[in-house]
């Protein structure tokens, strides 16, 4: 496209060259910026809440030099974004990974202010990470990266700033290791700085599964919704980790016949139904699904393309684009992933009648009992299970019927309405604060 006939809004920019060219951008940040002003539009809200919105408050770019075990010091690069705190402080996962990007930051860190919006939780979107490879670390040199880094955020991070988090190839451990070397510096002890710590440490009851039963939450209000019986209905799950193994289990409590898991290296399909405590075992021991007894081999396209009721992908982005988009059955699709369909791979499915699950309300159910451990670290005071459990289906089941609410009313997707939510609390904020 030419410079001349560009306008000055770089989202209108994409949404125009899409249409006109039929091409997909699969830029976390673009596809964000994109949902943010097309909500803004769809709302008639002033642009102001979009110029808000559309880069990060904050980001912080950091190096940590680290001795490694040879002797020798390497100096790692490290972000951490805050990207809107209009409702509270930033909350968000911090991610080790050879591939972590400036850009990859900003989009996270949008994506969790959206998140946290649409369930109503008091916090606004943060997201870090480190461009590393911990499989080629030992546990001291990653012990050393995690302290370093958070030594280099002190000032930027806080209970009452900027809460971090578990992401991609980091853990309990490794919040445990951030949360000691914060205190050390403070000379207290913080809980509150991070959630997804041990629990011995202040960790949440029900944290682990907290992902996974927010999926299955939407998945059975959503089958309400559309006359689907859950007994006896089908599901293909696409990654078969934290957040696919426990939406399986789940799935399968409530009488859900599973019969397709893929996960990185393979996967595993009966028609008849995959058992899944099984499964769960087999995955734990070999790292795959592939070879499970009783099941045949099946890629990740032949899942996405299954004759289901119910797909979930719970593994990448960029998983159902306009490649692929019209070869999807399934009658709902529950978004556990972050960013696992594009907006156009969304539209076509829209068009075909299937109900969408969108990632930001879908995956909500984990920062949910995220910030239920924050609130128990303040008070200094544990919860049960069962009660983490009891407040995290009421907030999903309100985000889920707010969001619906809108999608029935507007007659737009759930992707869009799910936005829709999340920005008209975000913009109320922002003229409680008299800042539009
Ligand atoms: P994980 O690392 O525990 O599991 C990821 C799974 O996906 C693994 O089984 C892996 O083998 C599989 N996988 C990787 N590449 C694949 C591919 N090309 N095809 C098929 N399978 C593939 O991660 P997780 O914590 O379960 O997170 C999964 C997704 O859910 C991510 O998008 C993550 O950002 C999102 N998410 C996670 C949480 C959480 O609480 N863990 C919360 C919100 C969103």
């Amino acid at each position: 496209m030419e410079m001349s006939t560009m306008t000055q809004d770089p989202a209108k920019d994409i949404v125009a060259t899409n249409i006109e060219q039929q091409k997909e951008t699969l830029n976390p940040h673009e596809i964000a910026r994109l949902l943010i002003n097309n909500a803004t539009r769809e709302l008639g809200l002033p642009s102001a809440v979009y110029e808000y919105l559309k880069e990060p408050e904050r980001v912080l770019h950091v190096s940590i030099p680290v001795r490694m075990d040879n002797g020798e010091i390497k100096t790692f690069v490290g972000y951490r974004g805050q990207h809107s705190t209009v409702v509270g402080p930033a909350k968000g996962g911090v991610r080790f990974h050879p591939e972590v990007s400036l850009d990859e930051v900003k989009a996270l860190s949008t994506w969790m202010t959206f998140k946290c919006a649409v369930v109503g939780l008091p916090y606004g979107g943060g997201k870090g990470g480190v461009i590393c490879d911990p499989q080629q670390m030992s546990k001291r040199e990653l012990e050393a990266l995690s302290r370093g880094y958070i030594r280099a955020l002190a000032d930027f991070v806080g209970p009452d700033r900027d809460i971090p988090a578990p992401d991609v190839n980091t853990n309990p451990q490794i919040m445990g290791w951030m949360m000691d070397e914060y205190s050390k510096m403070k000379g207290y002890n913080a809980p509150g700085l991070i959630t997804g710590k041990p629990m011995i440490l202040g960790g949440s009851a029900g944290r682990g599964a907290a992902t996974g039963r927010g999926v299955v939450i939407c998945i059975r209000e959503a089958a309400n919704r559309i006359g689907l019986n859950l007994r006896g209905a089908t599901a293909a799950i696409q990654g078969f980790g934290n957040v696919g193994s426990w939406t399986a289990m789940l799935l399968d409590e409530l009488g859900v016949k599973i019969t397709a898991i893929v996960d990185a290296r393979g996967g595993a399909y009966n028609p008849s139904g995959i058992h899944i405590p099984e499964a769960v075992e087999y995955y734990k021991e070999h790292g795959t699904v592939t070879g499970l007894a009783h099941t045949q081999n099946i890629t990740s396209a032949e899942l996405l393309a299954m004759e289901v009721d119910i797909l979930v992908p719970a593994a990448l982005e960029n998983q159902i684009t306009l490649a692929n988009a019209d070869q999807v059955k399934a009658r709902i699709v529950a978004e556990a992933a972050n960013g696992p369909t594009t907006p156009e791979a969304g539209r076509i499915m829209t068009e075909k009648g299937i109900l969408q699950i969108p990632d930001i309300l879908c995956n909500a159910g984990g920062v949910t009992v995220s910030y239920f451990e924050w609130v128990q670290n303040i008070q200094n005071y544990y919860w049960t299970e069962e009660e983490v459990n009891a407040k995290l289906e009421l907030m999903m089941v309100n985000a889920f019927n707010a969001v619906y609410k809108v999608h029935e009313q507007r007659k737009v997707s759930m992707r869009r309405s799910a936005y829709m939510v999340a920005i008209k609390r975000l913009a109320d904020a922002m003229t409680a604060r008299g800042w539009i």
